[in-house]
């Protein structure tokens, strides 16, 4: 090979934390000082910045995403008996947040092509039982949630966006978060908008239920001793919000260097063995994942690992195939697109301020012909 061999990991948060290296210390600082670490003034201000952020009234804090989704469901009255449309290719999270509540997730296909729920084969999966559609912005680009909405109006469903890896992204130039009746927001640090820890937050216009949310989120208090549901202790913390209201002001700096990336590896990977991601036409993609597909996906992660670059699988089962799953309605169910990116996907590098590594990747990944 005559090009220089160099380490690429698959992610790094080095180049965020030299450049906020003072505001993150700054914030941890501020909190401690002030010596307050739960329900403050660091986590209202948070929501205040986030809510504006994604174009909504409310934005409530809770422990991370997957506790954000299930308070919206539970907020919502979903539970035992009921249905739930979440595609058949997420983060399993997506369906864990639907069976905690004792309702079933109903898996719906992706369009290969985007990897998003096609909303075509939607309906035919609606039942009397059928309460709301999970729509996940997976990989970062939002659902097609025109036709989302006109099912879920003409079947009288809540829409829930699964928005944990989508912090930014705009559908016809409105943001992630503002295009259903509520969303879900995890802030892992791997995430577009990442705390330093676990973290996450319910977004929505609908006063009652940003109200339920924060009870059933602080033990279903509405205030101090006084509780009106049996609720739960999810709640976002001082420390992490100071990290969030410190990185925040990047994001669209930090999505804007993803999309740099992703123009480059979409415009010069020429390779016929791979297949590249496609983008929505009403979509501002933020890349969480850049994902490609190949029959010998395998070979390509054992080549790239030989050049010194790390890549990752989202994700290797399907929820039907999980073992958490065994045994249960999904289990034997048939969802051959779900397997099939299962079988064929590769996420390669991407991260805020990768440098020369862009061209190594894209080097390595024209040369290989396995
Ligand atoms: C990360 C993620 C979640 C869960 O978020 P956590 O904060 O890890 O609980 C839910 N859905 C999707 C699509 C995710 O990527």
């Amino acid at each position: 090979m005559g090009i220089e061999k160099m380490k690429v990991p698959f992610v790094t948060f080095k180049p965020l934390e030299e450049e906020l290296n003072r505001e993150l210390r700054e914030a941890f600082v501020r909190v401690f000082d002030n010596s307050w670490y739960i329900e403050g003034e660091e986590g209202t201000r948070f929501e205040e910045e986030y809510a504006a952020y994604c174009g909504t009234k409310y934005c409530v804090g809770c422990g991370n995403g997957l506790d954000a989704l299930f308070l919206i469901l539970k907020a919502y009255g979903i539970g035992a008996g009921d249905e739930v449309i979440v595609p058949s290719n997420t983060f399993i999270a997506s369906a864990l947040a639907v069976s905690r509540t004792g309702a079933i997730p109903v898996l719906v296909e992706p369009d290969i092509r985007t990897y998003l729920v096609d909303p075509e084969l939607i309906e035919e999966k609606i039942t009397e039982r059928t309460k709301a559609v999970m729509a996940v912005h997976l990989y970062g680009q939002t659902a097609d949630m025109a036709l989302i909405a006109d099912i879920a109006r003409r079947h009288n469903l809540y829409v829930i966006e699964d928005a944990a890896q989508a912090h930014g992204a705009r559908y016809k130039g409105r943001r992630a978060g503002a295009l259903g009746d509520a969303a879900g927001f995890s802030f892992y640090p791997g995430k577009n908008l990442g705390a330093l820890g676990d973290a996450g937050c319910v977004t929505t216009n609908d006063p009652e239920l940003a109200e339920r949310v924060r009870a059933l989120s602080n033990y279903g208090s509405d205030y101090k001793y006084h509780h009106i549901y049996q609720g739960y202790n999810t709640r976002l913390d001082e420390i992490q919000a100071a990290f969030l209201r410190a990185k925040l002001p990047l994001l669209d700096q930090m999505n804007e260097d993803r999309r740099r990336i992703a123009d480059r590896y979409l415009r010069e990977i020429r390779n016929d063995r791979l297949i590249l991601p496609q983008v929505g036409h009403n979509n501002e993609h933020v890349w969480h994942i850049f994902a490609v597909r190949t029959k010998k996906r395998d070979q390509l992660a054992e080549y790239l690992k030989e050049q010194g670059i790390y890549t990752n699988i989202h994700y290797p089962i399907p929820i039907h195939k999980q073992e958490a799953y065994l045994g249960q309605r999904l289990d034997g169910g048939n969802w051959p697109v779900a397997e099939l990116i299962s079988e064929t996907q590769i996420s390669i590098p991407m991260y805020y301020g990768m440098g020369e590594e862009v061209d190594y990747v894209i080097e390595c990944l024209n040369r290989w012909n396995g």
